[in-house]
């Protein structure tokens, strides 16, 4: 494969046609036990499909939006037939992603790791993904978090596909985690280490970036409070400051529909605009220049679907 190809749910794109992209979105993470038990009365699909294709549609036309990366990984629901609809009807490039969120499903610990790495690089084949995602919120890794992270670094090597991790800021287990994957020999520019926004410890994100992994300020939630997104946007200076403009991901880690609430309902607002009504011109207003913003929002995503 041309090493500037990006693998998306509606075929292989050259990484140029990326342009602006979000790098850590979902459309929606449910559970299918859930959806079998009850149907529509938890989540209307046809629903959920006309509100993404709204929202990124909206996105596309009002800010030139081109690209999400959707971090669902196949435990929580990864619906590929609905993902493929709505890029194919929005116009926005959409990179699907294997791997797991963080599970103590009782089949997986039975399951041999090296039946488990063969699985995963079959659903990335047959199914043209193009990120590998993985999930951990504990403070230490458990026994099968151990086991299934270390088949996606294998499946890493073998794809050279971006992993994506999803991360607890607060007990900063992200140290330990990208030791493990750096153990395991898998190159810091292939490792995200996710969900850094939700800290304002910089000085624990840099500890993280030195290894030179990117990081994912990628829960750039709805928040009335204009403070919330001048913090991030400090945050984000201190970062530039310190040399790592380059390695900077912005996302919202945005969800049409949530699953995971006992009530979930669908999104009455856009979950995909804040980076752009609320993030960027704080950003601006910080000192950060347009140029700066733009490669943070084309550049450092496009290098890390490339690994580079
Ligand atoms: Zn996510």
């Amino acid at each position: 494969m041309n090493t500037n190809t990006i693998k998306t749910v509606l075929g292989n794109i050259s990484s140029d046609e990326l342009g602006l992209t979000l790098p850590h979105e979902h459309i929606a993470c449910y559970f299918e036990y859930f959806y079998g038990m009850l149907g529509d009365e938890y989540l209307d699909k046809q629903a959920l499909y006309e509100k993404a294709v709204k929202y990124l549609t909206e996105i596309k036309l009002t800010y030139g939006l081109s690209t999400i990366v959707d971090c669902t990984p196949v435990n929580i629901g990864r619906d590929l037939d609905l993902i493929k609809r709505v890029s194919e009807v929005s116009g926005v490039h959409i990179v699907a992603s294997s791997g797991f969120y963080h599970t103590e499903e009782a089949m997986l610990f039975d399951i041999p790791e090296e039946q488990i790495v063969k699985n995963l690089l079959a659903d990335i084949g047959k199914n043209n993904v193009g990120a590998i995602k993985f999930a951990v919120e504990s403070e230490e890794m458990t026994k099968l978090s151990k086991k299934l992270l270390s088949a996606l670094c294998t499946v890493q090597q073998e794809t050279a596909l971006p992993l994506i991790i999803h991360t607890n800021a607060k007990n900063k287990n992200g140290r330990k985690i990208l030791q493990t994957v750096l153990e395991a020999e898998v190159s810091p520019s292939a490792v995200t280490i996710g969900h850094v926004s939700d800290t304002d410890d910089m000085d624990y994100v840099t500890e993280i970036l030195k290894h030179g992994c990117f990081v994912g300020f990628d829960r750039i939630y709805k928040s009335s409070r204009p403070e919330y997104y001048a913090q991030k946007a400090r945050d984000i200076y201190t970062l530039c400051e310190r040399g790592f403009a380059d390695r900077i991901l912005l996302s919202h880690d945005g969800l049409v529909f949530n699953g995971f609430r006992a009530d979930a309902p669908l999104r009455e607002d856009n979950p995909y605009a804040y980076i752009f009504d609320r993030l960027l011109p704080a950003l601006s207003d910080i000192g950060l220049t347009e140029q700066e913003i733009h490669s943070m929002m084309t550049e450092n995503p496009k290098n890390m679907l490339l690994c580079k």
